[in-house]
């Protein structure tokens, strides 16, 4: 079985085909689909998909590119949905959160402040994090240790070795997607490649990021194990064996999916 760590099911380019998108999932072999949610007003949303959709699990959390429109009390609201969703199997996690150093208008404090304040309930509910990592690997990191959350997905890693060893160390599985079916994105081919396998999950984060094949098209859970074949090339290993390794790390990452029955 294959597992689609970080898929945006309930995003609009889904609007007209949503069902049918996880039915072809299904069929190519994804059993679970982690559906994180990006701001308060998608919690109920990515939490009635998640169960609707056969192996659809979710996470709830605020996205630091929607830090713009957040407001302080989406934090508390945040609190009483994690503590309504505690009891269902289908709820894995805290997510989207993270830190964007590649947008460039974006309120620094802003992103900050919900990143720590997410980063606290992580830790107050022994939950773990799905994180948003672009262009602030060692920002992240930092926030992950100052809190002692030690378990989750940096997720559509980019960053040097060291960086994701530091991550590795601090308990965090590294998600790798389309990006890595792109023969120029070599420093994250050179990650996939080398990395112990123990780190690694495997994602779409559709509909974005396609990969190689759907070039600047809609991308879409299915192509996980397209995508997971591509990295066991790389690795020199079968298929069969990236699937299982993998499966069994989003396990340990998010160990709430072992409870979530299809
Ligand atoms: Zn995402």
């Amino acid at each position: 079985m294959w597992i689609d760590t970080h898929c945006h099911l309930d995003a609009g380019e889904f609007g007209g085909d949503r069902e049918a998108v996880a039915r072809a999932a299904l069929a190519s072999g994804v059993g679970r689909i982690v559906i994180p949610a990006v701001a308060r007003q998608n919690f109920a949303a990515v939490r009635s998909l998640a169960h609707r959709v056969t192996g659809g699990v979710y996470a709830l959390g605020i996205h630091p590119l929607f830090t713009r429109q957040a407001h302080d009390d989406d934090l508390a609201a945040l609190r009483r949905e994690i503590e309504a969703s505690l009891d269902d199997p289908r709820f894995v996690g805290i997510g989207e959160i993270g830190l964007d150093y590649f947008v460039p208008d974006l309120d620094d404090a802003r992103q900050r402040f919900f990143y720590d304040a997410q980063l606290k309930l992580a830790r107050e509910f022994d939950l773990p994090v799905i994180c948003h990592v672009r262009k602030s690997q060692d920002l992240v990191l930092a926030g992950l240790r100052r809190h002692a959350v030690k378990r989750g997905i940096a997720h559509a890693f980019n960053g040097s070795f060291q960086q994701a060893q530091a991550f590795i160390d601090q308990g965090m599985r590294l998600g790798f997607g389309g990006n890595v079916t792109f023969e120029r994105a070599r420093q994250i081919r050179r990650l996939a490649a080398e990395l112990p396998l123990e780190a690694l999950v495997i994602e779409t984060d559709a509909p974005d990021i396609p990969p190689s094949w759907l070039y600047k098209q809609r991308n879409t859970p299915d192509q996980v194990p397209r995508i997971g074949a591509v990295v066991a090339e790389l690795r020199g290993m079968g298929v069969d064996a990236l699937a299982v390794g993998t499966m069994a790390n989003a396990y340990v990452a998010l160990p709430r999916l072992a409870f979530a029955c299809a």
